[in-house]
């Protein structure tokens, strides 16, 4: 027995008594059998678009992809995709099929799928259709393509990619035919449109354990990320260090948790520059100067290049570029840092420079991680005490100082003068000793530009 919500519920007893067959299909499937709550529900229908819509007269629906047999239904606000069987045509671009007909036989429907435990439809009233050993394969906790692999990776190569993102999510192996024949197959990603490479790359790297995924198919993800070849085995010749870039920065983002894209993809990249610039001092140690500004730079073209939306791309450059920042445990230091990244930026470069931490040589962790500590419970502090550290906390603001006289550049300069004073104890934040302070500042600025 699989549990079902009452709007995907409703949409199956919809289609029933219209006299059609309907079932729950894929993805929620999966999860329900592994116990997990499905992120949402499809179904799969003998009814073809137009009897579906006919059917739901009266509910909202969207024609989705009519053409591929989909269309979404809203039921209690919930959308719920409705498609039917269908069955894919040739496929000459290793992208999609050239055309899809309408099947009224769900074994084709579940045959085009591409993974095992992707491949099961369940409905209430006759139970589980599994046709292609889905159970086994989720017991065994394996992702096998149905059919022939080298086929099915031909037909759509982003399969590729999406064996290697449910293998992360869903912490299961990749069996070894499909393995093979991933690694055989994998130059055909460069048929495959940037933004669903980025969906599929970027849910693998929030999975539960991408870090050995990713070594096992680092030449797959070349595929689409040359940059990362430099880091492969690139030895770093430093007591610091005792793994290549390239498993050192596997390391770090081993330790940052699951669901946090821009960290998990900022400790990714944060040594992508480091290869670049590289030198070896006359003792044989090896050094990276500049390394975090090169780094910020890969990163941003490859960001760019996987159409990555700004906030994220804002977020891990930051995070990048202030990876190596040599953060002091003092909340002088610790309140400009709060008022440059603001809070959450500054809490998650914590987390970055302690996940880069424990993947540093033994010795070097522990002091490290004591530091970040104490930083983490100052910073914690000034947000309790309700401190002051940015220009919003301010007691003043530019109309203040438009008031004073000042316009343009000036009233931000002023500003920045005041909280400079604020956060180094040496004001009140206190509108009037604020705009005392201020008058003194355009006094000493007005003298020093006669
Ligand atoms: P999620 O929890 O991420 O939504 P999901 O299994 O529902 O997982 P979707 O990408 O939403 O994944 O796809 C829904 C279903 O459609 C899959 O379970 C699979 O059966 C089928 N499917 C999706 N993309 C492909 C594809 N490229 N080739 C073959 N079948 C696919
Ligand atoms: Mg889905």
């Amino acid at each position: 027995m699989i549990p079902i919500p009452s709007h995907a519920q409703t949409a199956l007893t919809v289609l029933e008594q219209n006299g059609y067959d309907a079932y729950l299909v894929g993805g929620c499937v999966r999860d329900s059998l592994l116990g997990d709550t499905p992120s949402d529900y499809d179904i799969t229908t003998n009814a073809t678009p137009q009897q579906v819509l006919a059917a739901f007269l009266a509910y909202h629906t969207v024609e989705t992809g009519l053409q591929h047999g989909t269309v979404t239904v809203v039921i209690d606000s919930v959308p719920v995709e409705v498609t039917t069987f269908r069955i894919d045509g040739d496929y000459h671009d290793n992208r999609r099929p050239d055309c899809v007909t309408f099947t009224g036989n769900l074994r084709d429907d579940l045959a085009r799928r591409d993974f095992t435990v992707n491949a099961m439809a369940y409905r209430p009233s006759t139970g589980l259709v599994d046709c292609f050993g889905g159970q086994q394969d989720l017991r065994a906790r394996l992702i096998r393509c149905v059919g022939v692999p080298d086929i099915r990776f031909g037909e759509d190569a982003l399969r590729i990619l999406r064996a290697l993102r449910f293998a992360s999510v869903l912490g299961f192996t990749i069996e070894p035919e499909t393995a093979k024949s991933i690694h055989k197959n994998k130059t055909l990603l460069t048929h495959i449109a940037a933004e669903r490479i980025q969906a599929e790359f970027f849910k693998l790297l929030c999975g539960i354990n991408p870090a050995p995924l990713l070594d096992e198919y680092r030449d797959v993800l070349a595929v689409f990320l040359p940059e990362i070849t430099a880091m492969f085995g690139f030895a770093q010749h430093t007591k610091y260090h005792d793994s290549d870039v390239w498993h050192h920065s596997l390391r770090a983002l081993a330790s940052i948790e699951a669901h946090s894209l821009p960290l998990r993809l900022a400790a990714f990249l944060h040594d992508i520059g480091k290869p670049a610039c590289f030198t070896m001092d006359e003792g044989g140690v090896g050094h990276f100067y500049g390394h975090a500004k090169q780094s910020v730079e890969l990163a941003r073209n490859l960001l760019n290049r996987l159409k990555c939306d700004n906030a994220t791309k804002h977020a891990v450059l930051t995070l990048i570029e202030y990876h190596d920042a040599e953060l002091a445990s003092t909340k002088k230091s610790v309140k400009r840092w709060l008022g440059r990244l603001g809070p959450e930026l500054f809490f998650d470069l914590l987390r970055l420079q302690a996940a880069d931490s424990m993947a540093h040589a033994a010795p070097y962790v522990a002091p490290r991680l004591h530091a970040l500590g104490q930083i983490r419970t100052l910073a914690q502090e000034v947000l309790d005490e309700g401190a002051c550290f940015s220009l919003r906390d301010l007691a003043v603001n530019g109309r203040d100082m438009i008031t004073l006289g000042l316009e343009g550049r000036q009233i931000g300069a002023a500003l920045d003068y005041l909280l400079t004073l604020v956060i180094d104890g040496a004001a009140e934040n206190e509108k009037t000793v604020l705009l005392h302070a201020a008058r003194g500042w355009i006094e000493e600025t007005n003298t020093s530009n006669t």
